[in-house]
């Protein structure tokens, strides 16, 4: 099922996997079909534990599955037996792990003219049942706790039923799901009020089988009825999109391992109510595009691709509305929140105590376990993001998110982190471990547990007591397009350095002039007094560079916009403005240690600079890359040769420039990035940095 569409592309810059079948559909699809008249076909289906015990819980109803444990490319065929065509079971029905299948089958069940015992394992068991329970028995059904009172095991007597308004206190798909399901099974108006709108496939299904169903905002949230229930389902005819969901890990695990081009999740099921995440990784600075969009089953889908992140996500505030439609990958945010600069903050989200584990606890837990800084909130987490170490034993609590969330944290960089119960993500992503283990992997210097400096680190000894002399400088220059700016970014995100990017200096005094009115014409005469003039600051969020311009910070799109773009090179050839920004560039030096990127780092900001590299390439290389930056697809061979042509001379100008020539200093270590994945030129740099780590102790 899972294909890694796979390899690399030349470069090892893109890579294209899938996810299998969304969980929630194919569970609903099981469901749905067994309820129809005739035979369904349900294709991508998700051979995962819940699904397959859903499956044999229908079965001991009598319901005809063919392929359900089969190879993964069939497809599924359902026998449907009709609305209250269900037979009496012999044994109890064990829906295992899976919540979703305890409870739209409870709701079905309802309407079924039969007695049935509902079970599950440990934690299917422990979880509440009351809230399908409660409207079930206004319906008429009969219901009864056989142990703890609203907890499985359930007895459920099913028959005629009376038409319900029900007005939850949470947004829960499943309990929505139930009650829809018994209402079109007894053939009774149904209506659902939640506080906020849950995820929409049953309706969307519902739709698909011929039931009308009504939907929308109401006072105090969102309604959902059936007020005419037909009186037969159609067969389901469709295909299961990717879950996005399991998606979730793979973008994850795409930001935090930080350097490996971008990454492809391929047909990815993109329904509103689940795609909440993607606006608050939008938030965080991570960007996930959209393409290929389509339909299947009723359902948009698409390709999801993040490209590889310049540095580390930024924190965010979470909650509330937000929740519902992301409430799957709260475990996903948090484990990007413990590598984001500065707090996240998420709240509104109690219902996560409730799911396969208390998932709040178990991540509070977790990450506490492996050295994050972390409160637990009644209703969510405040996770502390750091770039130290982090190291220890996940335990997963049999919840299928918590192993696969600590999973992808332990494949990126500065992690050693071993999850105890890997098996339980079989629920929902099976060959999630294989998959992973085929990813790009961290580096071996990083296996080894050697690259990542703690807060701890920046604290001790001298840094302590004077932030510059335990601050260890690595200049970073190099030929336009050999790749340094996102090298050097790298770097400091692996090594929890700050990154001072020069360039992004030299354009706020661009930008500054520009607004100021300075002509062309008379730059060269800007004094120093004028250049004070400007307040150009530098501030420091957690490693990130910010540039302030007269008490503002500077947005990027203007820090490289084209008017500053056409004229940042003249600006920074004047010698008043190179002299004028040495302090500032200079107070950048704090902390554990500073990757300073740009022209004459190493040699006139940084003489001293313990690592000093300059990055090169053949420049028909150069040229390949620059083209694909610009999002060209495969340039041919006449297209590179005029680009490198171009760069040729770039370099000639540059290095012949009369103020700060493109030069590299004499002990700056060269690295020939020509046949280099972007991998293996961070990992050299980092090695310099250990090494002159344990030169200077
Ligand atoms: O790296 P970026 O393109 O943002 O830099 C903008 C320009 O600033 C460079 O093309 C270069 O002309 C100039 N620059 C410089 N010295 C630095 C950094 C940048 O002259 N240290």
């Amino acid at each position: 099922m899972i294909e890694t569409g796979g390899e690399a592309l030349p470069g090892g810059r893109e890579l294209s996997v899938r996810v299998p079948g969304d969980k929630s559909i194919t569970q609903r699809a099981l469901i749905l079909g067994a309820l129809a008249e005739g035979e369904s076909r349900i294709g991508g289906v998700l051979r995962g534990e819940d699904p397959l015990a859903t499956g044999r819980a229908l079965a001991g109803l009598g319901v005809e599955i063919r392929g359900l444990e089969g190879s993964p490319e069939s497809d599924l065929r359902i026998r449907g037996r009709g609305l209250r065509g269900w037979r009496q079971p012999d044994g109890v029905l064990d829906l295992e792990n899976s919540g979703t299948g305890a409870r739209l089958l409870a709701g079905a069940l309802a309407a079924q003219p039969l007695t049935a015992v509902l079970t599950g394992d440990e934690s299917l068991t422990s979880r509440p049942m009351e809230r399908i329970v409660g409207p079930l028995r206004r319906m008429g059904a009969a219901i009864d706790c056989l142990g703890v009172p609203g907890r499985l095991p359930m007895r459920v007597t099913g028959g005629p039923l009376v038409p319900l308004c029900h007005r939850g206190t949470v947004a829960s798909a499943q309990v929505k799901s139930a009650v829809l399901l018994a209402g079109v099974g007894a053939g009774v108006a149904v209506e659902v009020c939640e506080p906020r709108r849950s995820r929409d496939h049953s309706e969307l299904m519902l739709e698909a089988m011929g039931v009308s169903v009504v939907a929308g905002a109401v006072e105090g949230g969102w309604s959902v009825g059936v007020p005419a229930p037909p009186t037969r389902l159609a067969p389901l005819d469709m295909e299961v999109p990717g879950d996005f969901s399991s998606a979730a890990f793979l973008l994850a695990w795409a930001v935090l391992s930080g350097c490996r081009g971008a990454l492809t999740v391929r047909g990815v099921g993109l329904n509103g109510t689940r795609t909440g995440l993607l606006p608050v990784l939008a938030r965080m600075g991570i960007g996930v595009d959209v393409a290929q969009r389509g339909t299947a089953g009723g359902e948009p889908v698409g390709d999801l691709r993040v490209a590889a992140p310049m540095g580390p996500p930024r924190a965010v505030e979470v909650g509330g509305a937000e929740i519902p439609a992301m409430i799957d990958e709260v475990p996903v945010l948090a484990i990007l929140a413990a590598r984001a600069e500065g707090v996240t903050r998420i709240t509104g989200a109690r219902e996560l105590r409730v799911k396969e584990s208390d998932r709040l606890t178990a991540l509070a837990l977790n990450l506490r376990r492996i050295g994050v800084a972390v409160e637990e909130l009644p209703d969510g987490l405040e996770i502390e993001g750091t770039r130290g170490r982090l190291a220890g034993a996940a335990e997963c609590f049999g919840d299928h998110r918590i192993a696969m969330c600590f999973g992808v944290l332990g494949a990126t960089p500065g992690c050693d982190i071993r999850v105890d119960d890997p098996g339980v993500a079989d629920v929902s992503f099976p060959g999630f471990w294989k998959l992973l283990a085929r990813l790009p992997h961290r580096s071996a210097s990083d296996r080894r547990g050697r690259t990542a400096y703690t807060r701890r680190d920046a604290a001790r000894g001298d840094a302590a007591a004077n932030p510059e002399a335990g601050c260890l400088v690595v200049a970073i220059d190099g030929s336009a397009g050999s790749g340094k700016s996102t090298t050097a970014a790298a770097v400091a995100f692996r090594l929890g350095f700050r990154h001072l990017d020069s360039g992004a200096v030299y354009r706020a005094v661009t930008l500054g002039l520009i607004e100021r009115g300075t002509a062309d014409a008379v730059l060269e005469e800007v004094t120093p007094e004028e250049l004070a003039a400007l307040e150009i600051d530098v501030k420091w969020g957690e490693g990130r560079m910010e540039v302030w311009l007269d008490g503002n910070r500077i947005p990027e799109r203007d820090l490289r916009s084209e008017r500053v773009t056409a004229r940042v090179s003249q600006v920074s050839a004047i010698p008043a403005v190179r002299s004028g920004l040495l302090d500032l560039q200079r107070s950048a030096r704090a902390g554990a240690g500073l990757v300073a990127e740009g022209r004459d780092m190493g040699s006139v900001v940084f003489p001293d600079a313990k690592v000093k590299v300059h990055l090169d390439a053949d420049p028909r290389e150069r040229a390949r890359r620059r083209i694909l930056q610009r999002g060209e697809r495969s340039p041919g061979p006449a297209e590179i040769e005029a680009e490198a042509d171009r760069l040729r001379r770039r370099d000639e100008r540059d290095s012949s420039r009369r103020v700060a020539p493109l030069r590299r200093a004499p002990d700056a270590v060269v690295i020939d990035t020509t046949g280099l994945e972007p991998d293996e030129q961070i990992d050299r740099i980092v090695r310099l940095v250990e090494k002159a780590r344990r030169v200077s102790r």
